[in-house]
């Protein structure tokens, strides 16, 4: 199939292309799809699909997720 949906997509988390990824899932926000290119990537970005979905700088959005995430778990 040459109207392949998926082709030239990238990971709405890293950026990364996620052309010939089998393990590429994707997820519905407000009518917009987007690929996730692992689990990890899947998490992050339901942790804030809003944030992502409005098109944040993806690094500094990525910066203060994981800032939040490890403080978060430092609790444990
Ligand atoms: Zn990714």
């Amino acid at each position: 199939m040459s109207d392949d949906p998926t082709h030239g997509e990238t990971c709405a988390v890293c950026g990364k292309s996620t052309d010939g990824n089998p393990g590429t899932a994707h997820l519905y926000h407000d009518g917009r799809r987007f690929a996730l290119c692992c689990p990890m990537c899947l998490d992050l970005f339901q942790r804030a699909p809003v944030r992502f979905a409005r098109g944040e700088h993806r690094e500094t959005l990525l910066q203060q997720m994981l800032e939040e995430i490890k403080w978060q778990d430092s609790g444990r």
